[in-house]
């Protein structure tokens, strides 16, 4: 019989299951109770405290995936492929977390899956954006990009007084905020009562008797 060579297939996964063996970095030996949440760990055989992100980590598990034609294939999921996904996706602070891996991998909206013909995964990985999409893409980003640059421009300029009359009546307007409070500060501290109060009723133009 021919040896069938790997296929790659695309599809969205239906189901995933994922075992994530942490050892011990010192002594190699297999913890049973790592906290995969917690930041540090007491390897339960040499008893030394290490971080947890240091302690190695073996993968196993199942992926079914269903191909764009709706055929469900079942796929062995193994420590390379799910090492490299970990590594590739940036995904070492769930590195210890299959939990965490299994929901990664089902929410995504589709998967390509490179897998030899016993069923053994080879890789996993988001597929490729095609060319027209990724043309697509970068163009709206672009476009996108240059308009947030335009908006943040006028913002920018927007945001240095005009000498206009709407501008000049804002200046005015603040102006006469900071003078107020400026009064205020100074009855408190100063007690210049009748100065500050004759100036913040000229200001306000009130008329004062
Ligand atoms: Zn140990």
């Amino acid at each position: 019989m021919a040896v069938k060579a790997k296929e790659t297939l695309r599809g969205l996964v239906s189901a995933v299951s994922i075992i994530a063996k942490p050892r011990c970095p010192r002594c190699h030996s297999s913890q049973d109770n790592l906290g995969v949440k917690l930041s540090t760990h007491r390897c339960e055989r040499c008893s030394m405290l290490q971080r947890t992100a240091s302690y190695l980590v073996t993968y196993s598990g199942k992926l079914i995936v269903v191909a764009r034609d709706g055929e469900e294939c079942s796929m062995v999921l193994t420590n390379s492929a799910v090492s490299e996904f970990v590594r590739d996706q940036v995904l070492l602070t769930s590195a210890h977390d299959a939990q965490a891996l299994e929901e990664i991998i089902i929410a995504m909206p589709e998967l390509e899956v490179t897998f030899s013909s016993e069923g053994l995964v080879e890789r996993l990985a988001p597929p490729a954006v095609a060319e027209g999409e990724a043309t697509v893409h970068s163009v709206q980003g672009n476009v996108l990009g240059a308009e947030e640059a335009s908006t943040s421009y006028v913002r920018d300029s927007e945001a240095v007084p005009h000498v206009d009359d709407e501008g000049l009546a804002e200046l005015f307007d603040v102006n006469l905020c900071c003078v107020v409070l400026c009064c205020v500060v100074l009855c408190c501290v100063f007690q210049f009562w009748h100065l500050c109060l004759l100036f913040m009723c000229f200001l306000l133009k009130i008329p004062c008797n």
